[in-house]
């Protein structure tokens, strides 16, 4: 018997047209989360196999348990023979290390010309069970043990326990989008919950030295190395914002210092946007969390650009969005208290319901195309993931 992992892709048989589209990307993701072992994968239409010739079995479940487009793993065993009395004998050998009082034998025939039927091979194994092992029964409502049978063309499978996967659809199935990510709670979970829609993520974060530190920077780089564990390797674009927050800051009303900030990250977001090909942009906002989130303010801000932006956590209370972060593990990250450009330049009282032929007033004070232009012009791009300090060995 071999020891194999089985994997189920659920929601993406329901993408009947695009299905093989679908198989290939999920099969290369899953190659590279897994590219430290030593592996082979082979897949068909419902499942991916996967034998391992160096037995990390836990490490390379855990891998697969952030892999989207899985939902279910089950680690199994592979039989070459499929006599009954030797698939008997296997599962008893196999349950003598579980203990257990009860217990269920749920066969599933893939091959139907099997000589019994999936009732027969359950009624055999359960009685192989009862006859060989002490004092355990069949229940088959509640039991404290699943066995599963699966009787394929030349084979069959066997194994106790379906752990559940991530969900969603593969990584780039979707196309790119570009994050906008900040070292807040917010951001982070947004990008989670948009590769989760399998879209493939690059990122971009502005700072403002000196007004913000390294120490800000790198806990950015370190929140997309964390969500590259989710979607494999990220880009993070860097843009120097400080010319342009500084300008703002002396020419503009402070009440629309926050709005025509925001304008000026959508203009840049978009030209990055159409530079690397993504087709949405991806952002943190959440209705009415702070004043540039209220409808009207988003209203405004979103006139700057006519790219489809995604919200994730739009809707979310904070509450709700600090669990998803704790589940991803984004959040302690995230929580470290270092400033970010938006913080720095905070006026006391930000305007609430913006007027766009204000913002347009202001901005002719500054000649923020030229800032824009020189802004992208010398922005920095780093690689997360592959190779480099913030690779995630695990
Ligand atoms: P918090 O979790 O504290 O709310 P935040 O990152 O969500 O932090 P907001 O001021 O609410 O901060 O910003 C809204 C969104 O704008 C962010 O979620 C992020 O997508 C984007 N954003 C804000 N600041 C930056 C930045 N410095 N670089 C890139 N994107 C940013
Ligand atoms: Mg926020």
């Amino acid at each position: 018997m071999e020891k194999i992992i089985i994997i189920k892709y659920g929601e993406l048989t329901t993408k009947k047209d695009n299905i093989n589209y679908f198989i290939r990307i999920l099969n290369d993701n899953v190659k590279k989360a897994l590219s430290l072992f030593n592996v082979s994968i082979v897949y068909d239409k419902g499942r991916m196999f996967i034998e391992s010739n160096d037995g990390n079995f836990d490490q390379i479940v855990s891998k697969l348990t952030k892999v989207f487009g899985i939902h279910e793993i089950m680690v199994g065993y592979k039989l070459n023979n499929r006599n009954i009395d030797i698939i008997g004998n296997n599962v008893v050998d196999l349950l003598k290390n579980i203990s257990f009082d009860t217990f269920k034998v749920i066969t599933k025939r893939s091959d139907k010309t099997y000589e019994l039927d999936s009732m027969e091979v359950s009624r055999k194994i359960g009685g192989y069970i009862l006859k060989n092992i002490k004092d355990v029964k069949v229940d088959v409502h509640q039991p404290e043990q699943e066995i599963y049978i699966e009787i394929r063309k030349n084979d069959v499978y066997i194994y106790f326990e379906k752990i559940k996967g991530i969900g969603g659809y593969p990584v780039g199935t979707l196309g790119k989008g570009l994050l906008m990510l900040s070292g807040g709670i917010d951001s982070p979970v947004a990008g989670y919950l948009a590769m989760k829609r399998g879209i493939k993520i690059e990122t971009l974060y502005f700072e403002s030295p000196p007004h913000t530190s390294l120490n800000a920077k790198n806990k950015v780089l370190e929140l997309a190395n964390i969500l590259s564990r989710y979607g494999g390797s990220i880009k993070v674009h860097v843009i120097n914002f400080t010319n342009i927050q500084e300008e703002i800051y002396k020419n503009i009303p402070h009440e629309y210092l926050i709005t025509i900030m925001r304008r000026m990250m959508y203009r840049i977001s978009t030209k990055i946007a159409h530079r690397i090909n993504a087709h949405v942009l991806i952002n943190g906002e959440s209705v009415g969390q702070v004043a540039s989130q209220t409808l009207t303010s988003m209203e405004v801000i979103n006139e700057v650009t006519t790219i489809p932006v995604i919200r994730p956590v739009a809707c979310f209370d904070k509450l709700e969005i600090i669990d998803v972060a704790k589940k991803i593990d984004t959040y302690e990250t995230s929580i470290l208290p270092y400033e970010d450009c938006c913080t720095i330049f905070v006026p006391d009282h930000p305007v609430i319901n913006p007027q766009l032929e204000k913002c347009v007033e202001y901005e002719k004070l500054i000649d923020y195309e030229s800032l824009i232009n020189e802004a992208v012009k010398n922005h920095e791009v780093i690689k997360i993931g592959e190779g480099n300090k913030y690779q995630d060995l695990l």
